[in-house]
């Protein structure tokens, strides 16, 4: 069959590369008056578009597949659900790293899949998988395509499973035992209005909630802002229904048990590289944001910030949801471009020593029932106190979580102005979370013309995320050698620091070259048995993914 005719709008490079709202493509304006003014950038160069991606798509690889191959497919799924255009091929050989989308601005897609199939139920994910498996043809498994690792190209071609058009419905809601059973492909929105209907929450907001699956967010063992209340991926699955080449997997709605190792937990964090997530048991919270108490403050020093956040961590009074600090450079850049600099009240601030280039932003949420938030967040603020530390009131964290979400679609609109920008992130203990901190700044400050914000967000009581987020000038004609250089280097200094690869974004092809050295070459040879037992053939998002495939 054709490929469904697309209206011209929907066929450039830049309608995939786009994150978030696709209308919304300026950067704000405080935000250019700053990089105007860092980066020494004039009107004429902030009115181009670098490398807009607003050509027609095109691919020069034909599809591979044998038309017995995509007959056997459209047996499945139905000739609709089948998609061999150049557009949807383009689509899902990628997605949001900034290589990537360098590549679509450059009208390159190295690595697209020969066909985009669409499954409507677990039963055809079970036959497309035998049958792949059979033929020897590699499966990507797609869900929001929001991964930042490389994990969605397929340098060996194959089918890009698409798990969001139809796989994408919740299927039942416990009250009982407090648990909801979703298909994979279910996008955060969906989740969450079909659970807060019922007075329910699954308490999982990363930043790419708007756009990313339950399927995806289990594969990359991802975190949410309030995962510091409501714990990670692999603390909210419950069981899990995996279609492997090995066969089917069902695990069962179990509290906890002791019958060998938990065998779902194998395919939390497997990133697509042993089997399909079809269905997933997940733990609800009640849903109750009348409750929610806010607090936001404000310290001398980012040492003064940590301090506390570990003190208000470790003290076992209860926990906020979300807690984060953002360092001085990141506390100085909210100011600016929050048009708070200079105020009365940051003069008033300076005046009692709340200093630019020193001082440190705390954010806090607390959840649950209203005895119990007011009780903790009067606890957090007397420790927050005693740790010097200003209580500045709701308002800030409140603004901070208005744009939770769409502070990062002015990532793109930053790449119109030729400006290299991207984020890392690494779990960090806290007797060595200065120390990392301490480098990484070092490493980025090195190279002139940078903005860099790092924030701790996602806090145990043994430790936190360091999430870095960077901002500098690309260099022209030298865009992806510039980047990698400088990308690598971060890495091995996290790495040499004692920082992890990943704490919430998982490794994908990116950082599968740094994996051995992490992990050691008997944690490897484990990972690489496993994934022998569940796919023999190697055609489970095959290439390069985790450094064992
Ligand atoms: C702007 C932005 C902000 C982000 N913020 C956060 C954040 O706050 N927290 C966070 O954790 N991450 C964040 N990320 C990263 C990304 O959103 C997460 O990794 C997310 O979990 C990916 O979900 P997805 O549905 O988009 O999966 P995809 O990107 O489609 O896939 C991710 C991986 O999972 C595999 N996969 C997907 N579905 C299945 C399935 N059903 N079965 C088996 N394998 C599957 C894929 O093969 C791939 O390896 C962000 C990304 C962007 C672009």
């Amino acid at each position: 069959m054709k490929a469904k005719k697309r209206t011209g709008m929907n066929l450039t490079y830049r309608q995939i590369l786009k994150w978030g709202d696709k209308r919304e493509e300026e950067v704000d304006p405080l935000m250019l008056k700053l990089i105007k003014e860092k980066f020494d950038l004039k009107d004429p160069d902030v009115r181009l578009k670098y490398l807009s991606g607003l050509q027609e798509v095109k691919l020069e690889k034909p599809p591979g597949l044998n038309p017995l191959q995509l007959d056997f497919l459209r047996g499945i799924v139905g000739i609709e659900n089948i998609m061999t255009d150049d557009f949807s091929r383009a689509k899902f050989s990628c997605g949001k790293f900034y290589t990537e989308l360098l590549d679509l601005r450059f009208n390159l897609i190295p690595n697209p899949p020969d066909a985009v199939v669409s499954p409507k139920s677990h039963d055809e994910i079970v036959r497309i998988v035998g049958y792949c498996n059979n033929e020897k043809i590699p499966i990507v498994p797609a869900g929001g395509q929001s991964s930042v690792t490389g994990a969605l190209q397929a340098p060996l071609g194959g089918i890009a499973l698409d798990m969001m058009k139809h796989m994408n419905k919740v299927l039942k809601i416990n009250p009982s035992n407090k648990t909801v059973t979703v298909q994979a492909g279910i996008s955060g929105p969906a989740l969450e209005d079909e659970l807060n209907r019922y007075g329910f929450s699954c308490g999982h907001f990363p930043q790419s909630f708007e756009y990313s699956t339950v399927g995806g967010w289990i594969s990359a063992k991802g975190a949410g802002q309030a995962s510091t209340g409501y714990g990670k991926m692999e603390d909210m699955v419950v069981a899990l229904k995996i279609a492997t080449p090995a066969g089917v997997i069902e695990t069962k709605e179990y509290p906890r048990t002791a019958q060998g190792w938990d065998i779902f937990r194998l395919f939390i964090g497997s990133e697509g590289t042993l089997g399909i997530i079809t269905e997933a048991i997940l733990n609800i919270h009640n849903y109750r944001p009348q409750n929610t108490a806010y607090a936001s403050f404000i310290f001398k020093s980012f040492g003064q910030a940590v301090t506390s956040m570990q003190k208000i961590i470790q003290s076992e009074y209860g926990r906020p949801h979300l807690f984060r600090i953002s360092d001085p450079d990141e506390t100085d850049i909210a100011f600016k471009t929050k048009g708070f600099d200079n105020s009365l009240s940051d003069k008033l601030l300076k005046s009692l020593g709340f200093l630019p280039g020193k001082r440190s932003l705390m954010f806090v949420s607390v959840e649950g029932d209203k005895d119990y938030t007011r009780f903790v967040l009067k606890k957090i603020k007397g420790t927050a106190r005693k740790g010097k530390g200003m209580y500045i009131g709701k308002s800030p964290v409140k603004k901070w979580l208005d744009q939770r979400y769409s502070s990062a679609y002015m990532r793109d609109p930053l790449m119109d102005l030729g400006i290299m920008t991207d984020t890392l992130e690494t779990s960090v203990t806290w007797e060595n979370l200065l120390k990392v901190w301490s480098a990484t700044h070092a490493y980025v400050k090195q190279r002139p013309k940078t903005l860099l914000m790092i924030h701790i967000s996602h806090v145990y009581e043994s430790g936190a995320n360091l999430y870095l987020t960077f901002l500098s000038p690309m260099e022209k004609g030298n865009e992806r050698n510039d980047f990698a250089a400088f990308h690598k280097g971060l890495i091995d200094t996290i790495q040499e620091n004692g920082g992890s690869l990943s704490h919430h974004h998982g490794v994908g092809r990116v950082l599968a070259p740094w994996m051995e050295r992490h992990l050691g070459k008997t944690s490897m040879a484990v990972l690489r048995a496993v994934r022998k037992h569940f796919d023999p053939n190697n055609i489970m998002n095959p290439g390069g993914m985790l450094g064992i495939s």
